[in-house]
């Protein structure tokens, strides 16, 4: 029976809720096993008790979400919406725990109940939306723009099959299909209210309307639903709960019933499949284009959805257009959605009816573009036929951005018309293309780089001609990584002692991290500092033994290269240190060495022979150097399956070594190397990307540099490199890359790393591997030497985790809303 009491709360607001704040955990969690999973702790599986606790976080999740809605609709604020084709953002239960700051009662909670929070963690699949460097950031940045209480926005798709997941087969790379909606998804929420219709082939009709004037009308289209599902995302130590929207693609008509009856089942479902595969499959590349039709209508795709989108919410409470400027940021990650520029006058001039220049205004107000490479191959460019004729109105849009364009640098420069040919967003030399690059630089106001050295590459090299035309238009970012994630979550040992001696300012500003430069020089912290390096390792390396079944000796090296595989980030350079310290530990020479452990991890591209080639050599080489009695405990090589945001989160802490050596200009920043200082590693790497910051931050004296500087690369190439100088000067790599070419760690089939052998001499090894060859050895011997001296190597590893701070993404998120997006914080 209710009483008196209760009724007259209930009457006086019809919105209160029971907040979970009120619920000890313990109950919520039992509350969510049988009122969400129908299970009790007798039948209830670890996936179960992974939903109960999942279920719970999410209830206090969801509180701070509406509001933050609410709020949101009531103040209507500059927002800012990042347009990514990639959000590569892993598991969630674990951080949305921490930044809502429960992890501590989850964790009792489910020990209270027999269980353990680290076991029930791993039953969430990872969401996979993403390749690599790029799309984490995409999922760093929404950490911070919540935690710093911006409204931010990100909008990409929801694929219903992530990243492949690699398997290591005979020892190759083996892909299998990304399943991870298999056990339903508890962070999304569908959301059928928010679709919108996206038009793909047909053609465009001019039609005058009554007052004389030139429409354009795109008619016999195809059509798509585009359906929003939101994923929220809460921010660390505050109120603000952000959204992640990603689309996915529904037919709009439902399946044959007549062909279906007939028992035509293929022919039933045929048109319905075909337009739902747009949001089906993640294309698994990564910094190289890729031009397939399926791609160019996943990015208009997501871009439609989300400017008619955009423009639905600020016309919800403005009607001048006027303040579109000042209510809209939008953020282009790489050229993938840079048809958003042509999207946005499509949207603004075809169906509001605005004039063209006024809506060129606009949206030259609104966007902003990230590069994030320098490498020409990676630019995307689309034939001008496969434009046309899936987007016959943004190609006749584009025509006529360009041509107001060359116009205006006709009018600066006027007869350089080699340079109207080199800027044009259409590329006459190869075949006709549209150049997104170029798209996205000519509608943004700003055109960022990701770190201070690529930054200067993009004015004085790829874009040089535009930083002319545009002067003050490029500046540099420099990325940042989330140290909620990469921190805090992943290495709760050194955040406890950490916390425990310069307190939690470091928490929520990590450059007070500084505070910790002192302690470098005490010996009892450095002695706690290893102990807990050392229980990471121990972590890893079960971890290891249990894939890989190699068993590692937690107190040699770990040196640790993970990224996905490419030939500019050069593993094949760190397999050739590995073969030449075998060769030494077997001749003799390498008795002084430390004791290592050498761990690979990444996938290549499918498509990308070399790069399997690679995985395929450096599991070859694994299987003779493990099994070399002579060899013992002094060198192991492994490589980590499937590397993923779960898998980088038990292998940044226990790493010792952080090798990010790429070839000097080729590598636009990096983040791996951020959370591996950030973690304790020292870094052996090339002044490339953002490691000359690292180097600027930690200090000369507490990092491996070597090789060629970028200006060095370059005037080598110029000077006419000749890969075989290196290979007859120095007997050491000469014996290294026989052993590849002799078939040594393929002997029932001697003749399969020919390839690579040809590729690093007679092909001019375009990355420079043999002329940095010999620098980078003798960097790896400084690091044994260092190695050795565990006091000395802790101090320096110290003194990297005291001096990272400026790599924090709430410090990258912060430049971004003051420099580019002119947006602030809510809760200023
Ligand atoms: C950080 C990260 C990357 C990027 O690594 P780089 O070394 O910068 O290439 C790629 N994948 C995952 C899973 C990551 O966490």
């Amino acid at each position: 029976m209710t009483t008196p009491k209760a009724k007259a709360t209930s009457k006086k607001s019809a919105n209160t809720v029971i907040t979970s704040e009120q619920t000890p955990i313990v109950q919520a969690l039992q509350n969510h096993l049988v009122f969400s999973s129908g299970k009790t702790s007798d039948n209830a599986t670890r996936r179960d008790w992974y939903s109960a606790a999942a279920h719970t976080v999410r209830d206090h999740v969801m509180e701070r979400w509406v509001k933050t809605r609410d709020e949101n609709r009531a103040r209507d604020p500059k927002r800012v919406f990042y347009l990514s084709l990639e959000f590569l953002i892993g598991r969630m239960l674990s951080n949305a725990a921490l930044n809502l700051g429960i992890d501590g009662k989850v964790s009792e909670g489910l020990t209270d109940l027999g269980h353990n929070l680290e076991n029930v963690v791993e039953m969430e699949t990872d969401a996979a939306l993403g390749n690599g460097g790029l799309g984490r950031l995409a999922a760093c940045f929404l950490d911070s723009m919540a935690t710093m209480n911006i409204p931010g926005t990100g909008h990409g798709i929801r694929y219903e099959y992530g990243m492949f997941r690699q398997s290591i087969e005979k020892g190759q790379q083996v892909e299998n299909p990304d399943n991870w909606l298999r056990y339903g998804n508890i962070w999304e929420f569908q959301r059928p209210e928010h679709t919108h219709t996206i038009k793909f082939f047909g053609k465009v009709v001019e039609v005058h309307d009554k007052q004389g004037a030139t429409k354009y009308h795109w008619v016999d289209y195809e059509s798509v639903v585009a359906m929003a599902y939101d994923v929220p995302i809460p921010g660390y130590n505050t109120q603000t709960v952000n959204n992640l929207r990603l689309w996915s693609a529904k037919a709009t008509k439902e399946f044959d019933l007549r062909q279906f009856n007939d028992g035509n089942y293929e022919k039933a479902v045929e048109g319905r499949n075909d337009t739902e595969s747009i949001s089906k499959v993640l294309y698994p590349n990564d910094t190289s284009a890729s031009g397939r039709e399926l791609r160019l209508k996943q990015q208009y795709f997501f871009v439609s959805a989300a400017i008619q989108d955009i423009i639905h919410l600020f016309l919800l409470k403005n009607s001048d257009w006027d303040k579109l400027p000042d209510k809209v940021a939008i953020q282009l990650n790489d050229t993938h959605p840079a048809i958003a520029v042509a999207e946005l006058m499509h949207q603004l001039v075809d169906i509001h009816h605005l004039e063209w220049d006024y809506a060129w205004k606009l949206g030259v107000k609104i966007f902003g573009y990230t590069n994030h490479t320098l490498m020409p191959e990676a630019l995307e460019t689309w034939s001008v036929e496969l434009f046309g004729s899936l987007l016959p109105r943004h190609l006749d849009i584009i025509y006529k951005i360009n041509y107001e364009f060359l116009q205006m640098v006709n009018h600066k420069f006027p007869g350089d018309t080699d340079l109207l040919t080199r800027v044009s967003i259409i590329d006459e030399t190869h075949g006709r293309r549209v150049r997104m690059a170029h798209l996205a630089i000519v509608g943004s106001h700003t055109v960022n780089g990701v770190a201070a050295l690529h930054s200067e590459l993009l004015k004085t090299i790829l874009f040089d001609d535009f930083n002319r035309i545009y002067p003050g238009k490029f500046i540099n970012i420099t990325n940042g990584i989330t140290p909620r994630r990469w921190l805090n979550q992943c290495n709760p040992g050194l955040v406890k002692l950490m916390t425990s001696k310069i307190g939690s300012d470091f928490h929520s500003d990590l450059s007070k991290l500084s505070a910790l430069t002192p302690l470098a020089e005490n010996a009892v912290f450095r002695k706690a500092f290893r102990d807990i390096k050392h229980a990471n390792k121990v972590r890893l390396a079960e971890r290891i033994e249990k894939l890989t079944s190699v068993r590692l000796n937690p107190d040699s090296l770990f040196d640790v290269q993970i990224k996905r595989i490419h030939e500019y980030k050069r593993q094949l350079l760190n397999l050739l240190h590995v073969i030449t310290l075998y060769n030494r530990i077997r001749s003799g020479q390498a008795n002084d060495a430390a004791p290592r452990t050498v761990i690979f991890g990444g996938k290549a591209a499918p498509g990308y022979w070399m790069a399997k080639q690679i995985i395929r050599l450096i599991n070859d080489v694994a299987v003779i150097v493990n099994e070399d009695p002579a060899v013992g405990d002094r060198l192991k090589v492994v490589f980590y399956p499937n590397y993923e945001v779960s898998a980088a989160e038990l292998l940044f802490p226990g790493s010792d070594l952080s090798e990010q050596i790429s070839t000097a200009g080729t590598e636009a920043s990096g983040t791996g190397n951020m959370k591996m200082a950030l973690n304790g590693a020292l870094t052996i790497g090339t002044l490339d990307g953002a490691n000359v910051e690292i180097k600027e931050e930690v200090g000369d004296e507490n990092i491996f540099i070597f090789g060629l500087t970028t200006p060095e690369v370059a005037q080598k190439k110029a000077a006419g490199y000749n890969p075989w100088d290196y290979y007859f000067g120095n007997p050491e790599l000469r014996q290294v890359l026989d052993m590849i070419a002799g078939g040594y760690f393929s002997v029932d089939e001697p003749g399969r790393y020919q390839a690579i052998f040809d590729t690093l001499l007679h092909k001019g090894d375009h990355y420079l591997l043999l002329a940095d060859y010999a620098s980078y050895i003798a960097a790896q011997d400084a690091v044994s030497k260092l190695y050795q001296d565990q006091e000395e190597w802790s101090r320096r590893a110290i003194l990297n985790v005291a001096r990272v701070g400026k790599f924090s993404s709430d410090r990258t998120i912060g430049e971004y809303a003051k420099n580019i997006w002119k947006v602030k914080s809510t809760k200023e």
